[in-house]
């Protein structure tokens, strides 16, 4: 795992998820693609913590490179499950996860077969569905700020520690320190709106999905980015 801030880790494997170190146990964000949580479980074990210190397992939105391995690590740690209501009945497995936008362009949707070869995450139960605006009270507290767009569901959370760190997921992405637009995503009304919405919030470092974290006033990075659009 990579160290982010105080307690805060990156861990990178053709994906990024989080770990947030609190007085009470963890706190993950994302869990990467499906049958790869034993990278997670030797990262957690790598600053002598356990899977079973893990108390809440939070996703950004849907997709098999964050939902991956919800399931396996929530049934071994009894950590509870938290998504957005309209992301929730795919990571239950009730529905298919939505493609992403870009597939939405007529010469792109010859690659849509394609996403289905990706395996499919094993469902997992959502404990807890999380309404906008919302304060989650978890081993460390994250604030929940609905950026719809790259699944209808898809949601980023601020955790106030180091100045602010916003774990953006999809909604946005970096490049040599510029905002840029979110991994397979296109430029939607609401997908601009959630980027002019996180603007809007004040933070340090900034976690992506597809990039590396963004350090040093990343708020800025973002305005600049939310003011071309
Ligand atoms: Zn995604």
């Amino acid at each position: 795992m990579e160290r982010v801030a105080e307690g805060v880790y990156q861990v990178k494997k053709g994906f990024r998820a989080f770990v947030v170190d609190g007085d009470e146990g963890l706190t993950l964000i994302d869990t990467g693609l499906p049958r790869r949580a034993g990278v997670l479980t030797s990262g957690i074990e790598s600053i002598g913590r356990s899977v079973a210190d893990i108390r809440s397992i939070v996703l950004t939105h849907s997709h098999a490179d964050h939902a991956g391995n919800a399931a396996e690590l929530k049934r071994e740690s009894g950590a509870e499950l938290y998504c957005s209501p309209a992301d929730a009945p795919a990571v239950g497995g009730l529905e298919k996860a939505p493609t992403p936008p870009v597939l939405d362009r007529t010469p792109l949707q010859i690659l849509k077969p394609l996403l289905n070869l990706m395996p499919n995450p094993e469902p997992a139960e959502v404990d807890h569905t999380i309404e906008a605006g919302v304060f989650l009270r978890l081993p460390e507290d994250l604030t929940a700020t609905p950026t719809p767009g790259h699944t209808p569901g898809h949601t980023s959370f601020l955790l106030d520690r180091a100045g602010g760190i916003l774990f953006v997921g999809d909604a946005a992405s970096q490049r040599n320190g510029s905002v840029t637009r979110g991994w397979f995503n296109r430029s939607t009304p609401q997908s601009d709106q959630a980027v002019r919405t996180l603007a809007e919030l004040d933070f340090a470092i900034a976690c992506f999905g597809h990039a590396d974290p963004l350090d040093g006033k990343a708020s800025d990075a973002f305005q600049r980015y939310a003011a071309g659009l």
